[in-house]
């Protein structure tokens, strides 16, 4: 094949990426582009903006650093606004594609995406951003287990996980016009200022995640507490914050793995560095999760088809929201997650199930409002954590947290409320 669109999506990344190597070894030249889907900038049926600034910030320098990248190689990236059924076929007739190379997604209506434009061309799709390849695991996928110890039980054993694919050399492209990274008032968006409780200053790209990669195992050596120290809620390293930069695949997790293996090897391995790719599973879980069930993730009774009445309190949900309910554990975590777009899994957790368990809200507008705001949104995690909450997930029990308790237990001295309320 003489041209193919390589159409990037959540795999903003040059190294170990299947949908690029196979767009490469196919192709004699390749048109990488990246289209900022509108779709996503506009509000959802609760009113919320879809990317909010902080994931939107993000993905913007993610952007510039993969075009960085790319113009090393002698490349460029394209950047195109509207959607992806409209943009991509206009492309491939412009360059006279044989075929459209992508990393393959497992949510409703990115599958939708990929059935519209399948339909009319050649739209070849890779598994880039699960730990494990759904070939390699010993089940078929729309029987992917319903409790997570026997899903990860069954991949621990049977499971290897693949190399992570080299950077290519050269990427050779047709001339391309220079189209540049949009700026936040282009998009119709304005710039948050940083605020400097955050746990971290997150930056968008490749060479971000590696170093923070580098830092957690290797320059800090925090990986090998991390079994100790996860359920912090103040700092950068009590856990890893790796998920922005997996959310947008400007960090490959067969990477984080394979880099933990020789953390293991050189330096130490115990439960803390076991741990990680636990929770690196985790991750995957409710990728197949998502691949098993489809749409039931967005449903009232999520995967269990459970019949729930939820509660649509505007004024209660208005509370929670801005940190204002009078539960300070509450209040003080969706501070942070409204001036940062980050909260802790702990935090995550407690803000939940209060949402809820003690409000009786609909938990969809809960993992809306998470998808407005978190930097390191991704559809599967949020959207099965959340039913996971709403006890209409994969948890057979149907488990409530006890705010009080909790901030006593990870908050002792009450901190982390101080930092924020
Ligand atoms: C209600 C709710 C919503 C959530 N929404 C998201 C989301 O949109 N995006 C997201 O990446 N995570 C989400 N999580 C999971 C988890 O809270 C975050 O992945 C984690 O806090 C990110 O911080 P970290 O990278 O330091 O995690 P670490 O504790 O260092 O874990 C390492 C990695 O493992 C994965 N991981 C850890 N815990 C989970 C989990 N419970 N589910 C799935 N993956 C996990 C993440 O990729 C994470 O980066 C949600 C959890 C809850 C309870």
């Amino acid at each position: 094949m003489k041209t193919a669109i390589l159409w990037f999506r959540n795999d903003l990344r040059l190294y170990d990426n299947p949908a690029l190597k196979a767009a490469l070894d196919a192709a004699e030249e390749i048109v990488p582009v990246y289209v900022i889907d509108d779709r996503y900038l506009e509000k959802d049926r609760w009113g919320f903006v879809r990317t909010g600034p902080y994931r939107l910030q993000f993905l913007l320098e993610s952007l510039t650093d993969l075009k960085d990248h790319l113009q090393e190689k002698g490349a460029n990236l394209l950047i195109k606004r509207g959607t992806p059924e409209v943009i991509l076929p206009e492309l491939a007739r412009e360059y006279q594609a044989g075929a459209i190379f992508a990393a393959k997604e497992y949510a409703h209506e990115e599958i939708k995406m990929e059935k519209a434009l399948a339909d009319n061309h050649d739209l070849r799709l890779f598994h880039s951003s699960p730990l494990v390849h759904p070939d390699d695991v010993p089940f078929a996928v729309d029987k992917t287990p319903d409790v997570f110890t026997a899903f990860r039980k069954k991949v621990e054993k049977y499971a290897e996980i693949r190399p992570a694919i080299p950077t290519p050399g050269t990427v050779v492209t047709p001339g391309l016009p220079d189209t540049p990274v949009p700026t936040y008032s282009d998009l119709g968006m304005e710039k948050v200022p940083a605020d400097e409780r955050g746990v971290l200053a997150f930056k968008g790209g490749a060479v971000a995640g590696d170093d923070r990669l580098d830092h957690y195992l290797w320059g800090s050596d925090a990986v090998a507490t991390y079994k100790e120290t996860r359920n912090g809620l103040i700092g950068a390293d009590y856990s890893t914050k790796f998920s922005p930069w997996l959310a947008n695949g400007s960090m490959s997790p067969r990477t984080i793995y394979h880099e933990l293996e020789r953390y293991e090897q050189e330096v130490t391995k115990n439960k803390s560095t076991y741990w990680v790719k636990f929770e690196l599973l985790w991750r995957d879980y409710f990728k197949y999760v998502t691949m098993k069930y489809g749409r039931k993730i967005f449903f009232p009774g999520g995967i269990q088809d459970k019949s729930v009445s939820w509660r649509n309190n505007d004024k209660q949900f208005g509370k929670w929201q801005n940190g204002e309910t009078g539960d300070d554990f509450v209040d003080a975590n969706m501070r942070e997650l409204k001036k940062t777009g980050f909260m802790s899994n702990r935090g995550r957790q407690n803000v939940a199930s209060y949402l809820v368990h003690q409000l009786k809200q609909d938990w969809r507008k809960g993992a809306a409002w998470f998808e407005s705001q978190l930097i390191d949104y991704d559809v599967c995690s949020n959207y099965g954590n959340w039913m996971y909450a709403g006890g209409v997930g994969n948890d057979p029990r149907d488990r409530v947290f006890n705010t009080k308790k909790q901030a006593n237990q990870y908050d002792k001295d009450g901190a982390y409320r101080k930092l924020w309320l």
